[in-house]
């Protein structure tokens, strides 16, 4: 047998060995197929391996994040938290490996960097970070969602002396905070995780907001032996009701019309929810809030008065309250005690529309009126969401097709799965899936096995080849943005339409149509309709070409 570095072809790589990728091994490790995980951090966990970030959990309740795909797993996991952090999620992610003998499928430090379609042959050659060349009949893009970290384009970012990161690449070592003069810029869902958990370890926290977003809290707390149990009991109810809700939680909204109740019993609700833990207070509201822009800002002004009465002094409430967009219309981050932080002696909001951010120094950074001084400075800055990953690797289909040119103002994509013009190419949590939309591991646990599917048809098959029609794409593209037409989302700032201030082409206005809006349901009756109708929008070959490399591939072997 060839080793693992020796080896140069396959019948499957997978590209990541976050959550996506584990699961996609575990399911080729199952049939037998020669299949292996490349992966350019140091270990397994993806999301979870990178960011350590203090703070950093689920908002997903936990025991609707994890697989859902072992009984035997689910019955001896037990999660600790409502919502789990970080250590524990990427304890759970390497448990998962080792139960099922995982890790001897992976490779570490090995960054792809370019994938070609080779047409004569039907695969995949792909260029690792370390100089070799592999092959694969297929790829699996198990990338991630948000996985390219990006900066601030800010005059002397590299002259600061103290440390200073992107929360997606805080050290594997301790930080010290005690004593320390930090600097957190950014406030979306990472920046409240980490603000709310760092500001009583600090000794002076500057908070530099540029738009605030919509928060409300999580209510995290422990899982005893008996709720877990009870979990256990429950978990094929849990995860049928995630499948049935839009976004593939256990919330689901409330079925009334927001304009059917009074304004009592619409506050009534809200007033529950605010109280419910994890996403509740947005998808269990009324579905207008979503749609509707009188129901949404009403609803956007309940929240508001409740970070007025938390926070003390009513000019920085008011500045934690955004104006420019209504609540849920981007991404709720959830949080815990964070907007009392602002209650406290020791942490400063600078609010850089007013006074933009205007250099980094070597001890410091300037703002348009003041210069602040600090020891660690936090780039809680966000992401390339979406289709930063795939345009950080040189791909090329058919006739050289650059992926990265395709997508240059959007993706498009057939099911978020497939993209014309690049067989044999699978993306599990692709852009314009479902994955974006839902609970990330409910959606990845779906596209997995729709991908696999797929492969196991070409495999009986003798298929050596799958493109997506360029019809069928254009049609789901089409459908996508559709979806997008209703919702109030369509006009965010955020990484749900593809807007971002540090990457060039990203500016607002420039709408991506990143994410399937049509729910979890819809969803799902779609892709099982593509594959209960032999794959209908799939152009496949005969397996004529099978011979050609199975002589390659003995020839390779006999080197
Ligand atoms: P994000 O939501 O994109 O937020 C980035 C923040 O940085 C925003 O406040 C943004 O301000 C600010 N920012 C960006 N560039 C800036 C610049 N040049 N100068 C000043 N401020 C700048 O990114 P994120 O917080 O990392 O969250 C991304 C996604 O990751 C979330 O939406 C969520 O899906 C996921 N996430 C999940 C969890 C969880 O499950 N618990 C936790 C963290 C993150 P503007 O709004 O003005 O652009």
């Amino acid at each position: 047998m060839e080793m693992e570095g020796t080896k140069t072809h396959y019948e499957v790589i997978v590209i990541g060995a976050g959550v996506a990728g584990i699961y996609q091994i575990k399911l080729l490790a199952d049939r037998g197929i020669d299949a292996t995980v490349l992966d350019a951090a140091g270990d397994l966990g993806g999301t979870w391996y990178w960011n350590r970030y203090p703070g950093a959990r689920f908002d997903s309740e936990s025991y609707t994040y994890g697989y859902s795909f072992s009984k035997e797993l689910l019955n001896e996991w037990h999660w600790k938290e409502r919502f789990s952090s970080q250590p524990e999620n990427l304890r759970y992610l390497n448990v998962v490996a080792d139960k099922f003998g995982l890790r001897k499928y992976m490779q570490f430090n090995c960054k792809v960097e370019a994938a070609h379609f080779d047409e004569a042959q039907d695969l995949w050659r792909l260029k690792i970070s370390d100089g070799r060349e592999l092959t694969a009949r297929f790829i699996v893009m198990a990338v991630g969602l948000l996985s390219i970290p990006t900066l601030p384009r800010l005059k002397g970012r590299d002259q600061f002396k103290g440390l200073s990161f992107h929360t997606f690449s805080w050290p594997h070592e301790p930080v010290d905070l005690k004593g320390k003069k930090v600097a957190v810029i950014g406030t979306g869902a990472t920046g409240i995780q980490v603000i709310a958990d760092i500001a009583d370890k600090v000794a002076h926290l500057t908070v530099f907001q540029r738009r605030p977003n919509w928060s409300a809290p999580l209510h995290n707390g422990p899982i005893s032996d008996e709720e877990m149990a009870d979990i256990r009991r429950r978990y094929e109810e849990i995860f049928t009701t995630c499948s049935r809700t839009p976004g593939g939680f256990e919330h689901e909204p409330d079925r009334r019309g927001f304009y059917e109740v009074s304004r009592e019993e619409r506050v009534k609700l809200w007033d529950k929810l605010y109280d419910m833990p994890g996403f509740a207070i947005w998808l269990r509201n009324f579905r207008e809030i979503f749609t509707d822009e009188k129901a949404n800002a009403e609803f956007s002004e309940y929240i508001a008065d409740r970070i007025r009465r938390r926070v003390k002094d009513q000019k920085i409430a008011e500045k934690l309250i955004p104006k420019d967009h209504g609540f849920g219309v981007q991404r709720v981050p959830m949080e815990t005690n964070y907007f009392e932080v602002y209650n406290r002696d020791n942490v400063e909001l600078v609010d850089i529309t007013e006074t933009p951010i205007t250099e980094i120094t070597e001890t410091g950074l300037r703002t348009a009126d003041r210069y602040f001084e600090f020891d660690i400075i936090v780039y809680a800055t966000g992401f390339d969401a979406i289709t930063g990953a795939f345009d950080h690797i040189d791909i090329r289909g058919l006739g050289g097709q650059k992926l990265r040119d395709l997508w240059a103002e959007g993706p498009t994509t057939f099911l978020g799965f497939m993209v014309h013009g690049s067989p044999n190419f699978f993306m599990p949590s692709g852009p314009q899936s479902g994955s974006a939309s839902t609970n990330f591991p409910r959606g990845i646990e779906t596209g997995v096995n729709w991908c696999t599917k797929l492969m196991d048809y070409m495999w009986a098959h003798g298929y050596t080849r799958a493109n997506a029609t360029e019809e069928a794409q254009q049609s789901w593209t089409d459908h996508v943005k559709k979806m997008y037409s209703v919702m109030l989302m369509r006009k965010a700032k955020s990484w749900f339409t593809g807007y971002n201030s540090n990457i060039e082409g990203h500016e607002y206005g420039k709408t991506r149509y990143f994410v399937y809006n049509g729910g979890q349901p819809k969803f799902l009756s779609q892709i099982a309709e593509v594959a209960n109708n032999s794959y209908k929008g799939i152009d496949f070959n005969s397996g004529s070409l099978l011979a050609g490399l199975k002589a390659e591939d003995a020839a390779r072997a006999g080197k």
